[in-house]
């Protein structure tokens, strides 16, 4: 069976992209798990998600000699123009719970009708022996809650409320959130890539 590296550190996110990709014809490696990727980190210099999805899925792909799967992820908050967007990592210093809560603390103003966000996930897949990446990505919209809820802590999950699913993605399980998530929407599209040009 080929094997198949998913290019993250994140601990929210491998979680996910293993329960989404379950039953692939492919044996899932974690990037913790392969030596020659120890302390490697690539610059996400990217402007956009897509860009930044690339350089991970490349520049692991490349040291590792394989199959490689990588997400760049993002909250766009309309009410500030789009932002953290591709910042949405670094927007504030600390843990995911000092970023929501400075969103939260922006936002404290803004009534419920102009909480729009979107949370956006592309997603590359780089084949070393062809050197060619294959991108996508998902969109979902939903609302900034004015204070965290549920119980799972990851990202801005705690704070975001999907529009369809009207829950934050706190308050998700592990399928509920495939189901209804950006990461989620785009696993699917991606597994059927895997399936149809890469087995
Ligand atoms: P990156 O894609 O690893 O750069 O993550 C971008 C930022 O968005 C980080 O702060 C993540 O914690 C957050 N993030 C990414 N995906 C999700 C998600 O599915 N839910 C909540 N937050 C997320």
């Amino acid at each position: 069976m080929r094997e198949l590296l998913i290019a993250t550190r994140n601990e929210g996110k491998m979680p996910e992209i293993r329960h989404a990709l379950e039953g692939v014809p492919f044996k899932i490696i974690d990037i913790n798990d392969v030596p020659a990727l120890l302390g490697f980190e690539p610059h996400e210099h990217g402007a956009t998600y897509e860009e930044n999805a690339t350089i991970k899925a490349r520049e692991y792909g490349t040291k590792a000699h394989m199959l490689t799967l990588a997400d760049d992820s993002g909250i766009e908050v309309e009410a500030l123009q789009g932002k953290p967007g591709i910042g949405s990592a670094r927007y504030a210093l600390g843990t995911d719970a000092d970023r929501n809560m400075k969103l939260l603390a922006v936002m404290k103003d803004v009534p419920h009708e102009k909480r729009g966000a979107q949370f956006v996930c592309a997603i590359a897949i780089y084949d070393p022996e062809r050197d060619d990446v294959r991108t996508l990505e998902e969109r979902v919209s939903g609302r900034v809650t004015q204070e965290p809820r549920g119980a799972r802590p990851f990202g801005y999950d705690p704070i975001f409320l999907y529009d369809a699913a009207g829950k934050t993605g706190g308050e998700m399980t592990l399928e509920e959130k495939d189901k209804w998530s950006h990461r989620g929407r785009a696993l699917e599209k991606a597994r059927e890539i895997l399936v149809a040009d890469f087995t």
